[in-house]
């Protein structure tokens, strides 16, 4: 099962993949499900009741004319750095023993096809092309053992970057919440569609089709059930939270010489079974 989120002049419709077309519902429809960020809320129950009545009355959608959005409303963007090894190597800073956590809020994010947007101030938008888990069940506490239990879906992230306002203090959170600097989608793919914790895919960013990190989502270093248990020690894991596993080497920052995102630019996050993410670079007007 793959949701998308598009907008509608009634506001935001959902749509699922099925057999090479995309089957959507706007609201004010009878039998619109509701957006996906309730959907979870719901329950796991919820998205599969949502998918049967998308193929049932959904009418096709064609995605050219209905902008993608992200596929959900993130209720929380929590971010992990340096989750990679290779990456952590390339950045010269040791390997991390517990998560590095850090946060976006959803103004920094766009879906798949909408500019991402390089700010008047920096020149140093950077790309981190990231698997990210979405939260279906909340819990604290959670054990390792049954951590996935509680993942809803994957998507594609794009934990675009401001290295220069980043990398200025300790704290990474101004570099990381430019408005519209980075993306989500193109889709929310439910887990059981996945290999168990999304391991082992592949991942790519590519940069106007140059190829420019390639890995396999077994190189991270904490992996979604480790994350989640992780973070559930500390506050209570909800539906709607994204957790963005962390990227791995080849950003632009670690290239000599550096490879900024600029305008006119086109990066895409693929990752294997969950869909490539793709985002013109548009200057800030
Ligand atoms: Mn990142």
């Amino acid at each position: 099962m793959k949701f998308v989120a598009f907008e509608t002049r009634v506001g935001v419709g959902i749509a699922l993949e099925h057999e090479g077309e995309h089957l959507g519902l706007s609201p004010g429809h009878d039998h619109y499900p509701g957006p996906i960020e309730n959907l979870l809320s719901e329950g796991r129950s919820a998205l599969r009741r949502a998918a049967a009545t998308l193929r049932r009355h959904g009418q096709p959608v064609d995605l050219a004319d209905a902008p993608l959005l992200p596929p959900l409303v993130p209720r929380r963007i929590i971010c992990v750095g340096l989750n990679y090894r290779d990456h952590a190597e390339e950045t010269g800073l040791p390997l991390p023993e517990v998560p590095t956590v850090f946060s976006r809020w959803p103004s920094s994010i766009v879906g798949s096809g909408q500019p991402m947007i390089a700010p008047k101030l920096s020149s140093q938008l950077d790309y981190e092309g990231e698997l990210a888990a979405v939260i279906g069940r909340p819990g604290r506490h959670i054990a390792r053992t049954n951590a996935l239990e509680h993942v809803a879906g994957y998507a594609c992230f794009n934990d675009g970057s401001v290295r220069d306002y980043q990398l200025r203090t300790a704290q990474w959170t101004l570099g990381k919440n430019f408005d519209r600097s980075g993306a989500l989608g193109p889709a929310l793919v439910a887990s059981e569609a996945l290999p168990e914790g999304a391991s082992g895919l592949a991942i790519r960013t590519r940069v106007n089709g140059q190829l420019v990190q390639s890995s396999s989502t077994d190189q991270l270093i904490f992996d979604v059930a480790a994350l989640v248990s992780a973070l559930s020690q500390a506050f209570c894991l909800q539906p709607g939270d994204v957790i963005a596993t962390g990227t791995p080497a080849g950003v632009g920052m670690a290239r000599q010489p550096p490879g900024w995102l600029a305008a006119g630019d086109v990066c895409e996050v693929e990752i294997e079974g969950v869909g490539t993410l793709r985002n013109p670079v548009r200057n800030e007007s």
